[in-house]
């Protein structure tokens, strides 16, 4: 396997896209739009190293690395693209690499599809770009018919056999190209074209941000996951229901603290990610679960969620039992509930109901617990 650098250039200042910050870093579905792109680079090939052109002393980049958790080099980028790139190329620290990836920050929709057949195509070129045909018919200003056919729009990522286009670079003959491919192509390097994406389209003016944003959204689904649990009463002093104390006398049998709310909440999570019950995760038979307070487990479902990239929409719980009374904890309960799973007090519900002294329930030998939540999560293979 060749190894593999990914340069991503984002020392623009994006004047075209309006806005109050360069648009690298304005927010798309809750992110800035770099963040997108270098997650979407990463999921899409392992870089062996990468390195990311920055204006100078950029104070956002840090803080996306770091939410990331990206191990990236930044460097200072120039006036001109093709200075910003060069200044990319030497911060390029292993001598070993093959291949380079330049790839611009405003394409936030770059994906292995792209990717593969850029790698492919260097088996045999020196360089390679996704390109796409026109499909408009193209006039020059006085009107004269231009041949689409011998025309190309090309994208980004492209990409090159590194000491080749590294040596192009250093020895430039002028301060700016369109792309690096225009460097490639001046230095004498074979190029090949792999099929663009209109998908991979570049964040230009202010109205691509809405249409970004749509394109993002519809990589989601939300996913729902409904959750049960019983536990006994017997002799005692206080019960937990909802992360919350109770004294009222008596206590819920369990291997762990018996937080039926809390169980029920658990499996709703993992319910809503398909990953199996509470009990595969924490066996009963396991002794270090005994009197385990239960919001262990309700960290450890978000810890699957946050695993799987998902967002937590909306928790609905509802409590089963003739006693205790649910109402003067409520509002505790849905606070304890929204503090560890850290959304909003709006969406956290948390009722109650008896069932007419019927069943079980109704003759106060327990209670029972249902929880529904709904979980926005990555559409598999979208990015
Ligand atoms: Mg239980």
């Amino acid at each position: 396997m060749p190894t593999s650098a990914l340069i991503l250039v984002a020392a623009g200042s994006g004047q075209r896209a309006g806005g109050d910050r360069p648009k690298q870093y304005q927010q798309i579905a809750g992110r800035p739009l770099i963040a997108h792109t270098l997650e979407n680079l990463v999921n899409a090939m392992n870089f062996d190293e990468i390195v990311v052109v920055t204006a100078k002393n950029d104070p956002y980049i840090r803080d996306t690395l770091d939410e990331l958790k990206i191990d990236a080099t930044v460097t200072n980028g120039g006036d001109a693209r093709t200075k910003s790139v060069h200044e990319g190329l030497k911060a390029i620290s292993r001598q070993s690499i093959d291949h380079v990836y330049i790839h611009d920050a405003a394409r936030p929709f770059v994906n292995a599809g792209l990717l593969r057949p850029l790698a492919n195509a260097l088996k045999t070129h020196e360089s390679s770009a996704p390109a796409l045909p026109i499909a408009d018919a193209l006039k020059t200003k006085s009107g004269e018919s231009v041949d689409r056919d011998t025309l190309l729009r090309v994208q980004t990522p492209q990409a090159f056999h590194y000491a080749k286009i590294k040596q192009a670079y250093d020895s430039l003959k002028k301060a700016d190209y369109a792309d690096d491919i225009a460097v490639a192509k001046a230095a004498g390097m074979t190029i090949q074209f792999t099929p663009g994406q209109a998908r991979n389209f570049k964040v230009t003016y202010p109205e691509d941000f809405a249409k970004a944003e749509n394109m993002l959204q519809k990589q989601t689904y939300i996913a729902t996951g409904s959750g049960f649990d019983v536990h006994q009463f017997t002799e005692g002093d206080t019960l937990w229901l909802c992360g919350v104390p109770i004294k009222c006398g008596y206590t819920l049998k369990g291997h762990s603290d018996a937080d039926a709310g809390l169980h029920a909440l658990t499996d709703a999570i993992l319910g809503a990610l398909a990953a199996g019950d509470i009990g595969d995760h924490f066996p009963p038979s396991d002794p270090k679960w005994k009197g385990q307070n239960s919001s262990k487990f309700v960290d450890f479902s978000r810890f699957m969620v946050n695993k799987r990239k998902g967002k937590l929409q909306h928790v609905d719980i509802t409590l089963i039992c003739e006693k205790p009374k649910i109402k003067p904890h409520r509002e505790a309960m849905r606070a304890r509930i929204a503090e560890l799973l850290e959304l909003p007090l709006t969406r956290v519900s948390v009722k109650a109901t008896t069932t007419e002294k019927l069943g079980f329930t109704g003759r106060g030998e327990g209670l029972a617990a249902q929880a529904t939540v709904t979980i926005q999560l990555p559409v598999e293979g979208a990015s």
